[in-house]
């Protein structure tokens, strides 16, 4: 008797010092770190200076692109592709007449919007963009369906609006992107150009805010996404297309390297190939996402003579933003950065 007592003893003893060693291992295990995801959106670069903005009209920017940076957030936050985050953290600014893009574009030489935007994806390569419709009420949705749902990467024009009738999107009169403060820029402009007799490229438009919006992003499956909308630059005519809609100038995205997006003087950033040029410098050369923009945006570009910026995220979840404006209207969060918001030098 005393020996079976003697042997259920021991057997307790041993089986809970089998329990505590499992307990032991279970807190010393490697607890997998949260997944990396970023997101920054840009409202445009430009003469953005705090002496000529109101506090009113200051917080109103501020409020509008907090409100859009969260819906993004939130989407790759809670596991959300990037494409998706791209996608309706844009439709947020195109609804908002602050912003060239979407309602508040700003007007061609005949006063009439025309949008350009475009999307990609940096997982597969794929891309969409649409150029110079009228009616479409968010132009990146038109991009993403051309991305999506058809076999071409740009369509333009009216048969841009076709498809996107097709497709089922949302069609608006023109109408609804007029706003008084982009016709006041169009006579202005238009105003400068007949007492200076300069050409488009010369006048006023050079120095005015641009307003053009774009997204960037990294969700937590280590995919990449950018995406860019506009109205394009006051006074624009004969069909001007800009860098917006251009894959590769104005919206770039590779998950081996970053996702960019542009704002700023299309025409030298069509001829820079700004958003991949970033992305070879990387890829090719080694920088690192910063010296690469840097490069590109206080260098290269300006011996163009090209202005504006970028806002850009690289596949560990770095943000970058850089700008040789005054000014850039500007946010970013991630899952380890709380929100920043700026709009000039800081
Ligand atoms: N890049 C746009 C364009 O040239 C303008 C802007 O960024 O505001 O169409």
């Amino acid at each position: 008797m005393d020996k079976l007592l003697y042997f259920i003893a021991v057997l307790v003893i041993f089986s809970s010092c089998q329990n505590e060693q499992k307990t032991k291992s279970a807190s010393t295990e490697k607890i997998p770190e949260e997944a990396k995801f970023s997101i920054v959106i840009h409202g445009g670069a430009g003469t953005i200076k705090k002496e000529n903005i109101s506090a009113e009209r200051e917080a109103d920017y501020r409020k509008k692109l907090e409100e859009a940076i969260k819906v993004g957030y939130t989407i790759l936050k809670n596991g959300g592709s990037s494409l998706d985050a791209v996608e309706k953290t844009i439709n947020v600014l195109e609804d908002s007449p602050l912003f060239n893009a979407g309602r508040g574009a700003v007007l061609t030489y005949e006063g009439i919007n025309e949008h350009d935007a475009s999307i990609m994806d940096g997982n597969s390569l794929n891309a969409g963009a649409s150029a110079g419709t009228r009616i479409v009420k968010n132009p990146i949705g038109l991009a993403r369906e051309v991305m999506d749902n058809s076999p071409h990467v740009m369509l333009s024009g009216r048969g841009a609006e076709t498809f996107a009738r097709k497709q089922g999107l949302k069609v608006v009169e023109p109408n609804y992107f007029f706003t008084d403060s982009k016709k006041k820029a169009l006579e202005r402009t238009q105003a400068s150009e007949k007492n200076k007799t300069v050409s488009f490229y010369d006048s006023d438009i050079k120095d005015s805010k641009f307003g053009t919006v774009g997204c960037v992003a990294l969700d937590k499956n280590g995919n990449l996404a950018a995406g860019t909308s506009t109205g394009g630059m006051t006074n624009k005519r004969w069909g001007r297309i800009g860098d917006s809609p251009i894959i590769g100038a104005g919206t770039y995205a590779n998950n081996k390297t970053c996702a960019i997006s542009s704002t700023g003087w299309g025409e030298f950033f069509i001829r820079g190939m700004v958003a991949y040029d970033i992305s070879a410098l990387m890829e090719y050369k080694g920088l690192s996402l910063k010296e690469a923009a840097k490069l590109v945006i206080h260098k290269k570009l300006p011996e163009l003579g090209g202005d504006g910026g970028i806002i850009a995220v690289d596949s560990q979840g770095n943000m970058a933003m850089e700008f040789n404006t005054s000014g850039m209207f500007r946010a970013t969060m991630s899952n380890k950065e709380k929100l920043y918001i700026g709009m000039f030098k800081d």
